[in-house]
């Protein structure tokens, strides 16, 4: 016999799940903890295995015309198809997450790369950063204002150098060196991102846009050799100063890998991802505690929102589950892997 009992999803809204007589009585008793229903369980496991996602924010079904819309769905499924080529190919998880970032980089429509929101000053502040699950070596870039794929960069730091984390005008130079492509400021003057700054300027708002102008673009990936990797590349948020740098390029925060656990990739208001660790804590909680993937990213989602943090995150297990959590209205997100599964969605209910 089953009664009810509820708990919060991560809209805030109160969600009723099945929880069994006895585990209810031992519970009134004070004999136990009752540990909640597991939420739903995500994909099987899978020899290779990708997410990606294209930023969390406030659009709901409506937001946008449907051309645009499509648009959206295109870009996910050509960055998903770019790397599970390379997964489906025997290839690795390091490149196959490269190839997913460098496609939205290179897409206007998302805020990184050529569509980078605009700083304070008015200019592109580019961060990066990927993760290696197999040995945990990991490389970043913050403030990168000419470079067209950060994410080459934080790789580059990664494999070429001992260090971890470049920034500003020596991650620039580092990049230059390194002969890493660079695109003049018409290659990052995207129009709508410029009139986002124009009024972010003229409003003179708050710190920085709490809107979310939605666009960080991440990939996380298991590959058939069972290896993880993460990347996260974002312009960061529109109206940004005094060298501000997100969760994204920040290890752990919002960019992790570990093959004993997952790879988690976040996009939101870096702040609340960096107080949270938010991407290493999915990961040391899979691996230190009995809870899956998909519940230690709810549950670290759901500190982050009772924090004030808004976002979402992307993920894949050692054992190939793929997954997100978000507690904003839409994520544009897709997953593929070995078992057939494709899809792309923006909407919190796709
Ligand atoms: N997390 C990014 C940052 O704080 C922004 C985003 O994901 O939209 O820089």
């Amino acid at each position: 016999m089953d009664v009810t009992t509820g708990r919060r999803n991560l809209e805030g809204h109160m969600m009723w799940k099945p929880m069994s007589i006895i585990a209810m009585v031992l519970a009134l008793a004070g004999c136990t903890t009752v540990k909640d229903p597991p939420m739903p369980v995500s994909p099987a496991k899978s020899e290779w295995s990708i997410a990606i996602h294209g930023g969390a924010g406030s659009m709901a079904p409506g937001r946008f015309k449907p051309e645009r819309e499509q648009e959206y769905r295109d870009a996910l499924a050509k960055a998903l198809k770019a790397g599970s080529d390379i997964l489906a190919g025997g290839g690795s998880a390091m490149d196959a997450v490269e190839a997913a970032v460098m496609v939205m980089e290179d897409d206007p429509g998302f805020n990184a790369g050529r569509g980078s929101v605009f700083s304070y000053e008015g200019h592109n502040e580019m961060d990066a950063a990927v993760m290696d699950g197999a040995t945990r070596a990991a490389g970043a870039v913050a403030g990168l204002t000419a470079t067209k794929n950060p994410v080459l960069a934080a790789r580059a730091v990664m494999e070429r150098t001992p260090h971890v984390f470049l920034s500003h005008e020596g991650a620039n130079r580092f990049s230059e060196e390194m002969g890493i492509e660079q695109a003049s400021p018409e290659w990052f003057a995207i129009p709508s991102r410029r009139r986002q700054w124009e009024e972010f300027r003229a409003k003179q708002v708050g710190w920085f846009d709490k809107d979310l102008k939605y666009g960080t673009v991440g990939a996380v990936a298991r590959d058939s050799g069972g290896h993880l990797a993460a990347a996260t590349s974002t312009g960061g948020l529109t109206g940004k100063r005094w060298g501000r740098i997100g969760d994204s390029p920040v290890v752990g925060a919002g960019t992790y890998a570990d093959d004993r656990s997952c790879a988690v990739s976040a996009t939101g208001t870096g702040e609340y991802f960096i107080r949270e660790a938010a991407a290493h804590e999915i990961c040391a909680r899979v691996r230190l505690t009995s809870v899956d993937t998909q519940q230690a990213a709810d549950a670290v989602m759901a500190e982050i929102g009772e924090m004030g943090g808004d976002g979402g995150v992307i993920f894949v297990s050692k054992d190939g589950e793929s997954g997100f959590s978000f507690n904003t209205p839409g994520m544009f997100r897709g997953r593929a892997d070995s078992n057939g599964v494709s899809e792309v969605a923006i909407y919190a209910a796709d």
